[in-house]
């Protein structure tokens, strides 16, 4: 262990707020609803707490500090392209991605047509097999912030492995 440890699990988190009269974009998919979500970049709240349990697994820091929302160039970005920066940056620091699970917490809407795209989009960004991630979703049962529909909340979790050295 220590020092020889080949697996690394990661941790991410992140809701964002649902306003009428914006795009609600989940996992790189566009998706038709009267409330999107409001952020500074597309507010992809699914590619945001990927990319938080990706750098986590590899401690490298958090979606913040490599992507801060006062830095221009990140206003009204695509999530995806976070996703791929922050994949290079764990490959960086020598990991390889095993798997992602996501738990999408959204009252509505009913995101299982979307599913397959989300996991087509998120598999391309971060460059690997569409089997390595998991995209499920639930609702809130009506309870709290997330329950009442002021937002949507997601949770992931990211498994890495140390390269293969060449
Ligand atoms: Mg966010």
């Amino acid at each position: 262990m220590g020092k020889n440890r080949v697996y690394r699990v990661g941790l991410g988190y992140d809701v964002h707020p649902l306003e009428e009269g914006i795009p609600l974009i989940l996992g790189g998919v566009n998706i038709q609803h009267p409330l999107g979500l409001r952020g500074h970049s597309d507010a992809d709240v699914v590619c945001h707490s990927i990319t938080d349990a990706l750098l986590g697994a590899a401690n490298i820091g958090d979606i913040g500090e490599h992507f801060p929302d006062t830095d221009e160039r990140y206003k009204g970005i695509s999530s995806l392209k976070l996703l791929s920066e922050s994949v290079l940056l764990i490959k960086k620091n020598g990991w390889e991605v095993v798997n992602v699970d996501v738990s999408v917490v959204a009252e509505e809407p009913k995101l299982n047509p979307y599913k397959k795209e989300m996991r087509d989009n998120i598999s391309n960004a971060m460059n690997c097999d569409l089997n390595s991630i998991s995209i499920k979703a639930t609702t809130n049962e009506k309870l709290g912030t997330i329950g009442r529909g002021e937002g949507i909340a997601v949770f992931s979790v990211a498994l890495l492995k140390k390269a293969e050295k060449k």
